[in-house]
């Protein structure tokens, strides 16, 4: 089978970058899935759909085009939802709630298992997430479970979003991401919980570099 790692953890703790550099050094496909709650999200919202409908949000899960394109000067990878770059906006953390509500739908979840299982290509898979390891690629030959304390994690995604240009408090953050982390934790399916054969690492502290070492020195024998 093609091989895959997988990539946990809550917000902020450095998956999507340690994801995407680990991706790049293997030259493996890379799976944001977080970027399918987020676009779902975004959609349903534009729509002007009542998020707590869950067979409106089904019908969004199942219904919104969602597509990655890497742009041909390199740079980073543009995020479509339904033909439209939407990259910048399914970054707030507006959407970033919005994807957590919806992603607690058991049908929701349900709709978006074949499109994150298409990545799985050759040479390899990077699947970034909350359940890549748990329950969309179970037989994953390895899994990493990466955390960070939730006040480095709020610093991280607060640099990341003032990178941007937009405008957010450390307090509101760390307060909205302690929310959106006991959430996803809380729910009854598909919670945010390591793997029973998932590699721990607290990213706390440590240089990018250093984590992603220690990521790639899992896959070699
Ligand atoms: O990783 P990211 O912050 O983009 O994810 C946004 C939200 O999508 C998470 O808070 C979580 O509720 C949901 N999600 C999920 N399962 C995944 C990836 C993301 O439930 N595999």
């Amino acid at each position: 089978p093609v091989p895959v790692l997988t990539v946990d953890g809550p917000s902020g703790s450095g998956k999507g970058t340690i994801s995407r550099l680990v991706a790049e050094r293997l030259g493996w496909h890379l799976l944001d899935s977080g970027a399918l709650y987020r676009a779902v999200g975004y959609a349903a919202s534009m729509a002007g759909l009542d998020l707590s409908d869950a067979e409106a949000m089904t019908r969004c899960a199942e219904t919104t085009k969602i597509t990655f394109r890497d742009p041909k000067d390199g740079g980073e990878t543009r995020v479509y939802v339904n033909s439209h770059d939407s990259t910048d906006e399914l970054r707030t953390e507006t959407v970033g709630a919005v994807a957590s509500a919806i992603a607690a739908i058991p049908s929701v979840r349900a709709a978006l298992v074949d499109k994150q299982h298409s990545f799985r290509r050759a040479p390899g898979l990077v699947a970034d997430g909350r359940d890549m390891g748990t329950v969309i690629f179970p037989d994953a030959q390895t899994k990493v479970f990466l955390t960070a304390s939730a006040e480095e994690r709020a610093k991280r995604r607060y640099k990341q979003l003032k990178d941007k240009g937009l405008a957010v408090t450390l307090t509101s953050l760390l307060r909205e991401i302690e929310a959106r982390d006991a959430r996803d934790a809380a729910r009854p399916v598909a919670p945010l919980k390591p793997a029973h054969d998932a590699v721990l690492i607290d990213s706390t502290g440590m240089p990018v570099d250093a984590v992603v070492e220690k990521v790639l020195n899992l896959l070699r024998p």
